[in-house]
């Protein structure tokens, strides 16, 4: 592998140079006043990103797993029922953990490459006319196929339901580079993590609780020592952690912040929007096909693309690292093997994002795919000059 080359898989991100210097700290002390410039910066900076006035934001020493765990462990009973659709390893993976904490969940089955059924969960929500659910669970941007669902239209389908179970979401892969709403939405528990639009390294679980949320810790019973919002509130109140908390990557997440709100979230929105459509340029050049399966679900932040039948899609990730040193995201569980995928999200350039399409290009020439070398680079060139990302600066 080489350390010059930028990765494409969707998390961990590129991190930039100025986030690096950030986390590299000196030891403070974290019962001191000096960690409570960094603790409350950040917490004001996630607040703003996810696009509330009032959520409550926790961050844990975790990945985003320890995200949804924290969602759960404490707003819910054992027993209570939750409704999630499952289409995709990451939506999966949150729906294991709930069956695994003895919730009893509700789960919609849709193809791999579909996005939430907003219709479907409509129709259960008004059946259930006893309100049995308690939490919605909703994926985001599910990474595995690179679909992204409509978040605003899951709150519409649970008000034309009038239910009023909580609404969870996993912002892990959209949070920081795609519109995230957490008020607009109704959102209840957001989760993200440090290493994926925040363009840090791993470490962090970020979670942002609503009110209702921070209430229902008060009788929820699911076992929780580590992930206690309540634990960690009264930390925060003495500008403190009930345990040690990694003071450095905190100090990123406070600069990550700071460098999103100036770049501005809508710029930094179009910009994954511009670059994955770039990419999703090269992608039709190659006459290949995206797993999502219509352009409203399109991502921004991670393109998993299929292969043709017959064709062991893992082999473009491993030849890929072996000739070129350079990392791709390799398919997840129903798509194993049917896909790879390019992660676009978090410190990209259109430059860098050539750079990708062309080692792409380069491996499925290698690997015998009917790619034309240069097909998918000009194609995404055509769509970048169009519109020069700079061009604005560049006139000035
Ligand atoms: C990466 C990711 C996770 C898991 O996060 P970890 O930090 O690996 O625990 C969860 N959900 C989505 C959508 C993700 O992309």
């Amino acid at each position: 592998m080489s350390f010059q080359n930028p990765v494409f898989i969707p998390g961990p991100t590129n991190i930039p140079e100025r986030l690096r210097k950030a986390c590299d700290m000196p030891t403070i002390d974290h019962r001191s006043p000096l960690f409570a410039e960094i603790l409350h910066p950040a917490r004001d900076g996630v607040r703003k990103v996810i696009k509330s006035a009032g959520a409550e934001i926790f961050i844990f020493p975790a990945s985003g797993t320890g995200g949804w765990e924290t969602a759960i462990a404490n707003t819910l009973s054992p027993g209570d029922r939750v409704l999630a659709a499952r289409n995709g390893m990451f939506s999966h993976k949150w729906i294991d953990m709930c069956q695994r904490f003895g919730l009893k969940v509700q789960v919609v089955d849709v193809p791999w490459g579909a996005g939430i059924p907003v219709a479907r969960f409509e129709e259960i929500l008004t059946a259930d006319t006893g309100h049995g659910i308690k939490a919605v669970l909703a994926t985001h941007n599910e990474t595995a196929t690179g679909v992204r669902s409509d978040i605003a239209g899951v709150r519409r389908a649970m008000e034309a339901a009038g239910h009023p179970a909580m609404l969870f979401v996993d912002g892990v892969s959209s949070v920081g580079s795609m519109d995230f709403r957490f008020d607009d939405w109704g959102v209840d528990v957001a989760v993200t993590g440090s290493q994926k639009g925040f363009m840090l390294p791993a470490g962090l679980a970020i979670v942002g609780f609503s009110a209702r949320a921070v209430a229902a810790t008060e009788t929820a019973s699911l076992p929780r020592t580590f992930f206690d919002i309540r634990d960690m509130a009264r930390g925060y109140e003495a500008n403190a952690y009930p345990y040690t908390p990694i003071v450095g990557l905190m100090n990123g997440l406070n600069e990550a912040c700071g460098m999103l709100l100036s770049e501005g979230l809508d710029n930094v929105f179009a910009r994954h929007n511009r670059i994955a459509e770039g990419v999703r340029r090269a992608v039709s050049a190659w006459d290949m096909m995206l797993c999502a399966a219509s352009p409203d679900l399109h991502s921004d932040t991670v393109s998993a693309i299929r292969t043709p039948e017959g064709f062991d899609a893992s082999t473009i990730v491993s030849h890929a690292a072996k000739a070129y040193g350079v990392a791709f995201g390799t398919g997840l569980g129903d798509v194993a093997g049917k896909v790879f995928r390019i992660g676009h999200l978090g410190s990209l350039t259109d430059v860098m994002a050539l750079s990708g399409i062309a080692t792409a290009e380069m491996v499925m020439a290698d690997l015998g795919l009917p790619v034309r070398l240069g097909s998918g680079v000009a194609a995404a060139q055509e769509f970048y000059r169009a519109k020069p990302a700079l061009a604005k600066k560049a006139a000035a």
